[in-house]
């Protein structure tokens, strides 16, 4: 029992002294930019061009869709997923017919 204590003990003072880098790594890893620490590490290009469209560009109001032109826009289509923030805006359905 008594190294079950002298564990905590370590782990406490562990804690202690290096607290702030815990702390930094617990956010990293549990906060909201884990999801595009996943994505650099996997290095997924589509994901990172998803991410990084929805994150910085806003689909304007009463934007139409540009590919049938009826409906409101309510996605981004990426050309090319090497530019992230080259995105056309287009309805659902289109949007699924153009992936
Ligand atoms: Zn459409």
């Amino acid at each position: 029992m008594g190294v079950k204590m002298g564990n905590k003990e370590v782990n406490k003072k562990y804690y202690l002294k290096n607290k702030e880098a815990i702390n930094l790594r617990n956010r990293l890893r549990y906060g909201r930019d884990r999801l595009l620490i996943c994505i650099q590490r996997r290095g997924d290009l589509k994901m990172k061009a998803r991410y990084l469209a929805n994150k910085k560009i806003k689909i304007p109001k009463g934007q139409l869709c540009v590919a049938c032109n009826l409906v409101q826009a309510t996605e981004r289509h990426h050309e090319d997923h090497a530019k992230p923030l080259d995105v056309k805006f287009v309805c659902h359905s289109c949007n699924c017919i153009l992936k």
